[in-house]
């Protein structure tokens, strides 16, 4: 049985973080599978081979303004330049620059051969066909002009295997030709709510009931991280059903369970994983919310998981109430499931903040707090965010959580927090 207050033989926050981290390092040497998707699907997928560029980038001398390529040291006497030609984006100038001359030249076009700056068309003086820069004005050897290659050449390795694909990737995937790319195969992510009290999202509770929230919130979040979610249907507590539940599991590269890993009665999750010969690498942190997680590992029978794990799967018993279900899967599970994903950045995101208004230390003492909170991020320069806690009732509260943006990081030993105080908070 688990005591109430934290034990001191529970696990701090740091001492789990790191036992958690040492499994993720491990994780992240062993290379998932690699699947090809389009371009178009490839949002929110890990790049499972370095991306390089196929052409230098830029590939030809690029304008960045419209206006007129010239030669710095003549446009700097400010004397009239003939106008020599013209080149829009898309075509390439007919000829290279001749002495004094300047060449109309529009954003994105090829400089002409000689030039070696662009004056901005806000910045001239246009008469007969020709040109001046303006006094006092000067331009720069190389302004608004970007070199060939100057970004990257061609063969350069743009991104590195494991990066997270998002907008920008996708740009720069398509600009190197791109049209679909290669990305790691999603770890399997089984998801047990365990629970007799819990009914389907669509059914009436009757008296003592609650629906089962834990199943979409997490399948949302393993989605966001990189996970294929796989939820499977929800275990009564009693010892027949939870075995049958992890036999089902057995093909997951992740198992999160929910619920029943507290001190009480029917909390018999850890039994189920002992008899399914689970090793535990912890059963309870000094963390609140969150205090009873557990996280182990099992060996696997199957192909696909021991391939990434070397014969190990782990599982997270994560306690029952949704936010010490939030909290606990952003700490602990969400670095090993980026790192199962092939990631490279599989570390929580932590900022600093600065308090917004005073709140008093409640709660035991002896606990890393990691509490609903608002962060307005609009700091101006030089001023850290502001953040406030979200009213709540504790760690079943949904409302509150779901009117957070981030978790105000408590420390143990931290006792009020007036308005002011630096603070970190842990970003979703
Ligand atoms: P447990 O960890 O099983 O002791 O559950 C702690 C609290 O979380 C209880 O109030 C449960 O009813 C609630 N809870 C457990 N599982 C879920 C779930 N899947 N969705 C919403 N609440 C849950
Ligand atoms: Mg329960």
């Amino acid at each position: 049985m688990k005591s109430a207050l934290p034990s001191p033989d529970l696990l701090s926050y740091d001492e789990a973080a790191a036992l958690v981290g040492d499994c993720v390092l491990r994780l992240g040497k062993c290379r998932p599978a690699i699947e090809t998707v389009e371009l178009e699907r490839a949002m929110g997928r890990v790049l499972a081979r370095p991306l390089a560029a196929d052409l230098d980038q830029p590939p030809f001398a690029r304008s960045t303004r419209d206006g007129f390529a010239c030669r710095e040291a003549e446009a700097c006497t400010h004397k009239f330049l003939t106008i020599a030609g013209t080149t829009r984006a898309g075509l390439v100038p007919a000829g290279p620059l001749p002495p004094r001359a300047a060449w109309e030249i529009m954003t994105g076009a090829p400089v002409p051969a000689g030039a070696d700056a662009v004056v901005m068309l806000e910045h001239v003086e246009v008469d007969a066909g020709r040109v001046r820069l303006l006094p006092p004005r000067k331009v720069e050897p190389g302004e608004n002009i970007v070199a060939q290659g100057a970004q990257a050449r061609a063969g350069d390795e743009l991104l590195p295997a494991g990066t997270t694909i998002h907008s920008a990737q996708i740009a720069l995937a398509a600009s190197c030709g791109c049209a679909t790319l290669p990305v790691f195969a999603r770890p399997r992510v089984a998801i047990l709510t365990t629970g007799d009290e819990l009914v389907a999202v669509s059914a009436m509770p009757a008296p003592g009931q609650i629906r089962n929230s834990n199943g979409p919130m997490l399948a949302a979040m393993v989605a966001a991280v990189g996970g294929e979610p796989w939820v499977l249907p929800t275990a009564a507590d009693n010892a027949q059903t939870l075995d049958a539940s992890l036999e089902q599991a057995a093909d997951a590269d992740l198992l999160l369970i929910t619920g029943g890993v507290s001190a009480g009665k029917f909390d018999l999750v850890e039994p189920a994983l002992a008899r399914a010969g689970a090793r535990f690498h912890f059963t309870g942190i000094r963390i609140q919310p969150g205090k009873p997680l557990v996280f182990g590992d099992l060996s696997v029978r199957g192909t696909s998981a021991t391939q990434k794990t070397g014969g190990t799967k782990h599982f997270f018993g994560l306690p029952g109430n949704p936010v010490s279900s939030a909290v606990t899967f952003l700490l602990f599970a969400a670095p090993v499931l980026a790192a199962l994903a092939g990631k490279r950045e599989t570390a929580p995101r932590f900022a600093l903040a600065r308090m917004a208004t005073h709140a008093e230390r409640n709660g035991k003492p002896g606990l890393t707090r990691f509490l609903p909170a608002y962060c307005d991020f609009g700091a101006s320069v030089g001023e850290l965010p502001e953040v406030a806690f979200v009213p709540w009732h504790g760690s079943g509260d949904l409302g509150a959580l779901a009117r957070s943006n981030c978790f105000l990081v408590v420390p143990e030993v931290a006792h009020g927090l007036e308005p002011g105080t630096v603070v970190q908070i842990l970003l979703p």
